[in-house]
């Protein structure tokens, strides 16, 4: 099944513009955000930018990949430049060949993390208004300085978020016909046409594995002279349970850790145990915050998935002989992607369950801040999910990432290492999993900050 040959969606998806259209009215957001984050209400759950940013946008991405695939990149403003003047950077020269790694990636997805807790993003419009603004600054930039897209490909952090849990999401492209590829004399769909830009994140339709790297903006069907690039529905399993899918890298392979790690981290950041840890090095005598802060963000987020990938390489060196480490080791990390999938929704969702309501009394307030009526903004709470739920639905997420996790460990390694003792194989990786499950179930138990909303703990 082919969603571009879809009646009307499909052809509207194929339309030299129907991208623009969207990351225009995604632009109009944005904008409004910055404009409110500046000048509307300093209280976070009265603005714009705070609710729409750090309730909605991050409660609705996971079900957006789960259920549509990598829409948000599809959407996204901050590659409008590239949509709607391709021929600008075409000149320019090749991203440097030495960033041409994910450690760029996983070092802006560090950083991101980090700011978040370290400026309190959460509870500042104004911050987050200019958080936009540096990133449309530095996604204008690139685009417009390097002939690939480098800021999607390499530099991203909400897209290689959104590229990591693409792994289950139900469509891919793909190539109708491979003998139509092989006979192709132009390539258009990773080389442009005069029409339309290949692909900016330079990634070959035939050769097309998985959705890493992929922002589904189609410019490849569109370039394509043949028209032979399509848009399949697929399993959601389909790209986890084969191992050949992810390119086996190490700078890949530490994305799932860090997913993990990151995701277990965010949600500590908002509990009791994680400012107690801060007081402890106060009392040790690191004075700044932001150091503090540093320093437990580097220490969850890369050194212990760093030490873990390192065990896990010198286990398999033990139980894989013939097999390189790191390959054992690039081979099974996809298999985490569920578990840190199911931490994040049941953290996020928390957030956006409690305090999506919020909404409709912020634009209630925003448009009579600006002259027009809808409405007194009422703000008495409405939960999407009645409260004595939160917890037990948070535990089945996890519970569902984990069992998944360990049957794409099953599948992987089933099918990747056929004629080793598999047992011994995973047995450190479902330690892992099952230590990571237990801590997020630990950490759900906790009182919760609820950020974004007028009210503060469960
Ligand atoms: S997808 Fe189209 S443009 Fe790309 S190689 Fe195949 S036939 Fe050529
Ligand atoms: S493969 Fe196609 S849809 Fe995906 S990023 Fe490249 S051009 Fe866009």
């Amino acid at each position: 099944m082919d969603v571009l040959r879809f009646p009307l969606i499909g052809r509207w998806l194929r339309g030299r513009w129907s991208r623009a259209v969207l990351q225009g009215g995604l632009l109009l957001v944005a904008l409004l955000m910055v404009y409110d984050g500046f000048t509307g209400p300093p209280e976070p759950h009265r603005n714009l930018a705070t609710v729409l940013a750090w309730v909605h946008y991050r409660g609705l991405i996971l079900l957006a990949l789960l259920f549509m695939g990598n829409v948000f990149c599809m959407v996204c403003p901050f590659s409008l430049l590239r949509t709607v003047a391709p021929g600008l950077a075409r000149r320019g020269p090749r991203w440097p060949r030495v960033l041409r790694t994910k450690w760029v990636a996983v070092a802006f997805l560090f950083l991101i993390f980090f700011l978040y807790e370290w400026l309190d993003l959460w509870a500042s419009p104004r911050a987050t208004a200019w958080v936009i603004l540096a990133y449309f600054a530095l996604a204008f930039l690139l685009e417009a300085l390097f002939q690939e897209s480098p800021f999607c490909k390499y530099v991203c952090p909400l897209g290689h978020f959104n590229y990591v849990y693409a792994a289950v999401a139900p469509v891919q492209i793909r190539a109708r016909d491979a003998q139509v590829c092989r006979a192709c004399p132009g390539k258009e769909c990773l080389n442009g046409s005069d029409a339309v830009p290949g692909c900016g994140t330079l990634l070959f339709v035939p050769q097309v594995k998985s959705n890493l790297d992929c922002t589904l903006c189609l410019d490849c069907a569109r370039a394509c002279p043949y028209d032979n690039v399509q848009l399949a529905l697929r399993s959601p399993l389909a790209e986890l349970e084969n191992p050949s899918t992810w390119p086996r890298r190490l700078d890949v392979a530490f994305l799932p850790f860090l997913m993990l790690a990151a995701s277990l981290s965010n949600a500590l950041g908002m509990t009791p145990p994680f400012y107690d840890l801060l007081d402890v090095l106060a009392r040790w005598g690191l004075a700044s915050a932001g150091v503090r802060m540093f320093l437990v963000f580097a220490a969850l987020n890369l050194v212990v998935p760093g030490l873990i990938m390192a065990f896990l390489g010198w286990w398999h060196r033990r139980y894989l002989p013939g097999y390189r480490a790191r390959t054992a080791v690039a081979v099974l990390a996809p298999a985490l992607v569920p578990l840190s999938f199911g931490i994040w929704a049941a953290h996020y969702g928390f957030h956006f369950w409690t305090t999506a309501w919020v909404l409709v009394p912020v634009v209630q307030g925003f448009a009579r801040a600006h002259g027009l009526d809808l409405g007194t903004p009422l703000w008495q709470p409405h939960f999407l999910v009645p409260p004595t739920w939160w917890y037990p639905v948070q535990v089945a997420l996890v519970l569902v990432g984990f069992g998944f996790t360990l049957w794409m460990l099953h599948r992987r390694s089933q099918r990747a290492f056929p004629q080793v003792d598999r047992q011994a194989l995973v047995f450190p990786w479902v330690v892992v999993a099952m230590l990571a499950a237990w801590a997020a179930v630990a950490l759900f138990a906790l009182p919760m900050e609820m950020r974004g909303s007028p009210a503060v703990s469960h």
